[in-house]
């Protein structure tokens, strides 16, 4: 079975020439994020993803988290990596230095993020729920509140867990019934949550549940929901974990995939709860906390990509079947037959179109939080459900080409292909399935402001248009009309989404999951091109291989992926009415 390699080239590239790390780490505060540390640090973590995480990323799946009377034991090596991973400081990387953080920028976080959870999805996961809720304590929380826990939180001696979904409230929040109430300074939490990643587990001294409730005079839906913060172990005076609270796990679900990934059950029973910022407040606090985790689960999926990439290379190097098409001769290696190439093509190029596009949302990010300008907190907005519901439907779609490379030995446990694309599975249903980004997209970010910030987008399309047309390489030229027909395809769908989202909204949304599509293929397709342009000026001074590479495989994206762009628009545009055609009584008799 192949290990993972951190795909470092590629990152940097993506780092230095498309990010645009230099400009970031002249914000302020950023100042340490100079390329020696940067290097520096990728080098350490792609040790940490290689030589810890990813040799018990497989046995943990097989082995599984185990639930035994209200104790969690995570698999073999879990708790011994985790201890690493605090000692590392992998948690502190983008906090506040005041906080006990490393004040690095998100977007050196990111590469992090993804060897991490390329290496191990299901470890990944305990990290990633304690950094949202690290944010949320930060922005929302009281100073007695920070000062309590988020050192610990930040250091990782401490976890976090974001405990939104009961049995009937799902992606509807509003039906949220736990409740919380005054007793004293704090709330009385009571309830049951289901489905809470790392909900318990054994790999920290404490966890920290954020926990959506309702106090008794609560109105009705999304405006009565409040945020507490409950702790696994009451705090004694001197701070350290005392007396344990009535957070308790029932059970843990057993699942499709990422099976080391601790998902549960949780009883809260007159559980002692602090309130995060003010009543009725906590569905937007909680939103701050989802919109770090979706960016994360967005990476997810360029991870996922990632790692079924480089297994199905290797198996296809190796596995020899089939004579070669023009030379025949002796048995070659699978990676000789022109359809297999396709296959590594369609992984390779949509990975790093997915990595691109995620690094450079995470600058933005960057930029956002720290010059507060609005322009690029728009256009991290829009991104988020486009890297959150292009980058897992893809990731999926990757990570089942993996599969489909291997032939029989891919779906036979053993060669670990499998358990990509199982694992790959849970990113477009958690955290806001495919559908409620795509109406996110559409809703919030396109309709609602008249598609202002799209358009500044599309307006960055036709800039970089004007410089491909400078080029007179072949490639490029075959780049520029794809991406131009993507970006007049976005603009068409913008147009129709404006003008009638206020009268057919059913129609509208009924094409919001293409739509992302579009928007995804399209934006990943504007970094390929940038990546191309950026290959050919420096192909004098750099690596020749690598950048003809990456000009070749932005082609092969131009002309295997971004050409969808026409046929989605036709299906946005055109295929609303379809979709409602049926009646309900015509479904059921069905
Ligand atoms: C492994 C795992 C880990 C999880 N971790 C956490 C966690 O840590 N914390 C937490 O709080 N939750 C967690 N969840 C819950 C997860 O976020 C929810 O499963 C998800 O939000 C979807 O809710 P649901 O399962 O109730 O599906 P439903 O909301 O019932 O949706 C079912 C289908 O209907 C569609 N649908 C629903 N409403 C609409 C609508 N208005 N318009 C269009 N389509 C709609 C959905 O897209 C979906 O296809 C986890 C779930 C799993 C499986």
């Amino acid at each position: 079975m192949s290990g993972y390699v951190a795909p470092l080239k590629d990152m940097r590239f993506v780092l230095n020439e498309l990010a645009g790390l230099a400009e970031v780490a002249k914000l302020p505060g950023y100042q340490d994020a100079t390329p020696d540390t940067v290097d520096a640090i990728l080098e350490e973590a792609s040790k940490f993803a290689s030589e810890i995480l990813d040799p018990i990323n497989y046995s943990g799946d097989q082995e599984g988290s185990i639930w035994n009377d209200g104790s969690v034991a995570t698999p073999k090596g879990f708790r011994q990596a985790y201890q690493q991973y605090v000692q590392g400081g992998w948690g502190a990387l983008p906090f506040e230095p005041d906080l006990g953080g490393q004040g690095l920028p998100k977007l050196v976080a990111t590469a992090v993020e993804e060897m991490l959870t390329a290496s191990n999805m299901s470890f990944s996961l305990c990290p990633l729920l304690t950094q949202g809720a690290i944010h949320a304590l930060e922005l929302c929380g009281s100073d007695e509140l920070k000062q309590a826990y988020l050192g610990k939180m930040i250091q990782g001696t401490w976890t976090g867990t974001m405990n939104l979904t009961e049995p009937q409230a799902g992606s509807d929040l509003a039906l949220v019934r736990t409740k919380a109430e005054r007793s004293g300074k704090h709330y009385l939490i009571s309830g049951q949550k289901i489905f809470i990643t790392y909900g318990e587990h054994d790999m920290a001294e404490n966890i920290l549940h954020l926990v959506l409730a309702r106090t008794p005079d609560a109105p009705e839906g999304v405006k009565g929901i409040s945020l507490f913060l409950v702790p696994k172990f009451l705090l004694k005076p001197d701070g350290a974990p005392g007396e344990r609270n009535g957070a308790r796990c029932a059970s843990i679900e057993h699942k499709l995939g990422i099976h080391a990934s601790p998902t549960a059950v949780m009883v809260f029973d007159q559980a002692v709860g602090y309130l995060v910022g003010e009543e009725n407040k906590g569905l937007s606090y909680m939103f701050i906390m989802m919109n770090a985790a979706r960016f994360s689960v967005g990476l997810e999926g360029v991870a996922i990509a990632e790692r079924a990439f480089q297994r199905a290379l290797a198996f296809a190097k190796e596995r020899l079947q089939g004579k070669d098409l023009v030379e025949g001769g002796q048995t070659v290696p699978i990676i000789r037959h022109p359809d297999v190439r396709r296959m590594l093509m369609l992984m390779k190029s949509q990975t790093e179109a997915m990595r691109a596009l995620a690094y450079t949302t995470a600058a933005a990010l960057d930029f956002s939080h720290k010059t507060k300008d609005k322009q690029h907190q728009a256009f991290v907005d829009l991104m988020i459900p486009v890297v959150k519901g292009w980058c897992t439907e893809t990731g999926i779609e990757v990570a089942s080409l993996g599969v489909q490379v291997h032939g029989g030995m891919g779906f036979i446990e053993e060669t670990g292909a499998a358990q990509h694309l199982r694992d790959a599975r849970i990113t477009t249903i958690y955290e806001g399935t495919t559908g409620i980004q795509a109406m996110d997209l559409v809703g919030r970010k396109i309709a609602r402001e008249g598609g202002a910030t799209v358009r500044e987008w599309i307006s960055v399309l036709h800039k970089l248009d004007a410089e491909l047309g400078k080029s007179g390489n072949a490639d490029i030229k075959a780049i520029r009309a794809s991406l131009a027909a993507g970006a007049q395809a976005v603009s068409d769908c913008v147009d129709y989404i404006v003008a009638n989202a206020g009268k057919d909204v059913k129609g509208v949304f009924a094409g919001a999951v293409p739509f992302l599509k579009l928007m995804g293929i399209v934006a990943g397709g504007w970094q390929m091109a940038r990546a191309a342009l950026v290959a050919e000026k420096k192909m004098e001074a750099g690596e020749k291989s690598f950048l003809q590479a990456k000009i070749k495989t932005a082609r092969f994206y131009a002309e295997h992926v971004l050409v969808q762009a026409p046929a989605l628009r036709d299906t946005v545009v055109k295929g609303g009415a379809g979709v409602m055609a049926l009646s309900d009584e015509q479904f059921l008799a069905a």
